[in-house]
């Protein structure tokens, strides 16, 4: 996706120095044909055009224009959006909505109150962009999941918590292996926390394809989920220091759907910034998701595995292939889940935010998982598979999500 990253001009109606706002050509291009609406999660849920992209566009036309303000309804029609982007992949007219979002969602961050504000900003800026916390953070989790001290967490956040056992966060992940050009597997943020088990697998499986696999140092985020809440500054600022980390790189390997969209987008991220947007765009061209790669799982007789198609693959890189291929290599039988491929209500920090939109969406998901027949799903994004296995331990479902390298 083109992703411009644009500041409008001063005295463009609700203008806030230094905030993006969605560009005045984008929020013209929709024609309010509706044909959207069916694809978008929000409003399948609710029924209300205030929770559709349609109404979101005419809400972020109107604030563009001027007829309207920033204010509470159009923080919470932007904060419901789960910016999955199916409706984009829907929309006849190429109505640009996952850039749009985005900007709209900076303008709504730009006001809100300062406390929230500060708050968010640590979280997804301070927090994310620095290793030591994120371990702490790690460590801390792991620590109230095995003492069950969790249980004083209030249950929006302990319901959402990925489960972070011990044994795995003490578990080692190669520094290097393999032979071949060099492939800088991305180390990130909740990946080398609570999935280390496929941090290990995917530095096996990127040799296994012919590379030279060395692992991204240090931790860090790749900026995805400052940019998807409305934090473009620090989604820049974590976009260059992975870049700083990844020049040397003949390619960068990416394992969560939602990172590997986001990282090849750092060429317009940074395009407006003379000493970083030329690097930005030779980094983001060498960034492949791991599923891109031609992988060589071990192949066994696996049956059924369910397959989960990420958002982020399917409406954000137009990629539906590759895992059904990986599962098919494996040995296993693709089974797809019977509910159009609706996003699951994982999106970035969504669960803790919008809690009641998200369960709905993580019950359906799971249901329609266990309604398969599988007992295995595969997912390539740490969000989804969280929220999923959430949502299948809270229906009892006996289905385990596994990422596809975990096949490899
Ligand atoms: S976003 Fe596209 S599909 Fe949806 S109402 Fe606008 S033009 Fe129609
Ligand atoms: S991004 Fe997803 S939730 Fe948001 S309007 Fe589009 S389809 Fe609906």
């Amino acid at each position: 996706m083109s992703h411009e990253v644009r500041i409008p001009p001063r005295g463009t109606p609700n203008w806030l120095p230094g905030v993006l706002a969605p560009d005045e050509e984008d929020v013209v291009s929709c024609v309010s044909c509706g044909l959207c609406l069916p694809h978008c999660p929000t409003f399948r849920v609710t029924g209300r055009e205030t929770a559709s992209p349609r109404g979101r566009i005419f809400a972020m036309r109107a604030v563009t224009e001027g007829r309207a303000e920033v204010d509470g309804e159009f923080a919470t029609m932007m904060d419901e959006c789960l910016a999955c982007r199916a409706c984009e992949t829907a929309c006849p007219s190429g109505v640009p909505f996952g850039r749009m979002i985005e900007a709209a969602r900076a303008q709504v961050e730009a006001r809100r109150p300062l406390p929230e504000r500060t708050a968010r900003r640590l979280g997804i800026g301070w927090v994310l962009g620095r290793p030591w916390a994120i371990g702490l953070m790690g460590t801390g989790l792991a620590l109230s999941q095995a003492t069950r001290l969790e249980r004083l967490v209030p249950a929006r956040f302990s319901r959402t918590a990925p489960r972070v056992g011990l044994r795995g966060l003490l578990r080692r992940i190669p520094d290097e292996l393999g032979d071949g050009p060099t492939a800088c597997v991305l180390t990130g943020c909740v990946m080398d926390v609570a999935f280390r088990d496929v941090q290990a697998a995917t530095m096996r499986a990127v040799a296994g394809a012919g590379h030279r696999a060395v692992r991204g140092r240090p931790r860090g985020c790749c900026g995805a989920l400052a940019m998807h809440h409305g934090h473009p500054e620090a989604a820049k600022a974590m976009a260059r220091e992975r870049i700083a980390e990844f020049e040397g790189a003949d390619v960068v390997v990416v394992n969560a759907a939602g990172c590997s969209n986001h990282m090849k987008t750092y060429g317009h991220l940074l395009a407006d910034d003379p000493e970083w947007g030329e690097r930005a765009a030779r980094v983001a061209a060498r960034v492949r998701d791991l599923l891109e790669l031609d992988l060589q799982p071990r192949t066994a007789e696996r049956g059924a595995i369910a397959v989960h198609d990420a958002c982020h693959h399917v409406n954000g890189q137009d990629m539906r292939a590759p895992l059904r291929e990986v599962l098919r290599r494996a040995g296993a039988r693709p089974v797809e889940i019977p509910d159009d491929g609706r996003c699951c209500g994982a999106a970035g920090l969504y669960s803790v935010l919008q809690p009641e939109l998200s369960g709905d969406l993580r019950l359906q998901k799971a249901r329609a998982i266990a309604a398969s027949g599988a007992t295995l799903v595969a997912v390539a994004n740490p969000g989804c598979a969280i929220q999923i296995q959430n949502g299948l331990r809270e229906i009892g479902a006996p289905v385990r999500v596994i990422h596809p390298a975990e096949l490899i």
